[in-house]
């Protein structure tokens, strides 16, 4: 549904949570920001489109806000369906987007190395939703912005943290913020309003100085992938209590760090206990902890 002028909410299922694109469409050119799933594409995409009488080639500019298997899946599928459209992500995110096998093995499975990971169903599941190989035209940096209409623009922001290369967009027409999965909260809930996945970040100062700088831009609307939209008071809250967890989760590794718990398994499941257990991709966490790791324990 359209939330601001322009602004499309394109909501679906990623099992028990909400996962959403967006589609920004101008006078002179329509932007899609993420592709979803494999099969998000032709489930919901193009039936959406259909419901606004366009369609996939129509796509000028495709941008991926982050390198993860719910962003990006789709890129192969709309690639063969919209074969005009510019792929655009982040230069430090364009590996993981562009590889399913580096995706799979540096951004989901590197904690095998400490001896855990994900399940081998979990794996596979990952990869087949990953959707195969595409390539990307255009790697940003910071401060892109793009042309919709005559009097029109918005700006591709850098919002590092989540992943390193994860961007969002900026509407100063409407205030609203695009911020996709760049602010977590606490993690991500289900449709029931249980909390299943943990917050995961692997730059705990570059995350910190994300949420200060969606926090500057004081959003009439803040939009992310896999919560209903927030109001300027609802994004207040949201952004606070993303700020509070970083905070939290500090705590929670020094107060590990001063009680002898060594190693990132051990330290992962002592943080996963204090934070209540996520039930989802609790290894996710192990990302946030070892950035907190990193602070409290240099050169290690
Ligand atoms: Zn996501």
């Amino acid at each position: 549904m359209e939330v601001a002028p322009g602004i499309h909410r394109i909501e679906s299922d990623l099992g028990t949570r909400l996962m959403c694109q967006f589609l920004l469409v101008g006078d002179e050119r329509t932007v899609l920001l993420d592709t979803g799933l494999s099969v998000t594409p032709s489930a919901v995409i193009v039936p959406y489109l259909a419901s606004m009488e366009c369609r996939p080639d129509g796509l000028d500019v495709i941008l991926i806000s982050h390198a993860d298997v719910d962003h990006c899946g789709g890129n192969k599928a709309l690639r063969e369906m919209a074969p005009r459209a510019v792929f655009v992500c982040h230069e430090l995110d364009r590996r993981w987007i562009e590889s399913n096998r580096l995706m799979l093995s540096e951004n989901y499975s590197w904690q095998e190395k400490y001896g855990f990971g994900p399940s081998d169903e979990a794996k596979e599941w990952i990869l087949t939703e990953l959707g195969g190989d595409a390539p990307i035209e255009i790697g940003l940096l910071d401060g892109a912005t793009i042309r919709l209409g005559p009097t029109w623009s918005v700006e591709v922001m850098h919002f590092p943290g989540h992943t390193l290369g994860h961007i969002g967009v900026w509407d100063p027409r409407s205030r609203t913020a695009l911020v996709v999965d760049a602010v977590l909260e606490r993690g991500a809930y289900d449709r029931a309003g249980e909390l299943l996945v943990p917050p995961r970040y692997y730059d705990v100062n570059g995350y910190r100085e994300t949420i200060k700088r969606v926090r500057d831009l004081r959003p009439d609307l803040l939009l992310t992938a896999h919560n209903p939209p927030f109001d300027a008071e609802g994004a207040r809250g949201f952004l606070d209590r993303s700020m509070k967890f970083v905070e939290t989760l500090d705590q929670i590794v020094v107060e590990g760090l001063s009680s002898g718990i060594s190693g990132l398994k051990d330290m992962t499941d002592f943080a996963d206990m204090r934070l209540g257990h996520y039930p989802e991709f609790a290894t996710e966490l192990a990302a946030s902890v070892r950035a907190h790791l990193a602070l409290h324990t240099p050169g290690q």
